[in-house]
């Protein structure tokens, strides 16, 4: 696994695992001594946000504790109008650039448009889609795009077994596992995906 982050986790909701984990954190959050962060504005949070929303993220973007910008992203599901959605997922990719950060992708059932975005705008910061559930094949064009991809509790077996060493990542996000049991069972995976080549 891609040693992208000093920490194994690079996306948790849980203040409790600083110790481990990238804390995801939302604009007018406080940044606490010793923690490594990312900030961004959910997309289901999109409807919400308000030009002092986006004044805070972006002070809280250059600070030097804040490591990723996101998560950020398009949500067809949730989160409203995908062009507002769109509109602050372009601020995100903008502050990403920027500030030299990686940008955590929260995508569902948008991959098509964030592919294109990404083909379009040839951003130079590595887009990591966090969370990842799709199958092989999907995870082929992320790939080919040039996209990284980050695994947590629930993935798919066959995605995990195909992806290089180089571009995955992995995360605790909302789960109660410790990382390094969400870590054993991906790698187990892969260790017998490579014993069968
Ligand atoms: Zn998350």
């Amino acid at each position: 696994m891609t040693a992208m982050f000093n920490l194994p986790d690079i996306h948790s909701h849980d203040p409790n695992r600083a110790a481990t984990a990238i804390i995801n954190i939302s604009p007018g959050d406080k940044i606490h001594d010793g923690v490594t962060y990312s900030a961004g504005i959910h997309p289901w949070d999109v409807p919400a946000a308000t030009g002092t929303t986006i004044e805070l993220l972006d002070r809280m973007c250059s600070h030097r504790q804040v490591v990723a910008i996101g998560e950020t992203g398009l949500d067809a599901l949730k989160g409203g109008e995908l062009g507002i959605q769109t509109e602050i997922f372009r601020h995100h990719i903008q502050l990403s650039e920027k500030y030299r950060k990686p940008l955590i992708i929260h995508a569902v059932r948008t991959f098509p448009t964030i592919i294109g975005l990404k083909r379009q705008l040839c951003p130079e910061m590595p887009w990591i889609i966090h969370g990842f559930r799709g199958k092989p094949q999907l995870a082929r064009e992320l790939l080919n795009n040039g996209f990284y991809i980050s695994l947590g509790e629930k993935f798919n077996p066959e995605t995990a077994a195909v992806i290089p060493d180089d571009r995955l990542l992995t995360e605790s996000d909302e789960s109660k596992l410790p990382i390094s049991e969400i870590i054993a069972r991906i790698s187990a995976i892969r260790n017998r995906a490579d014993k069968h080549l």
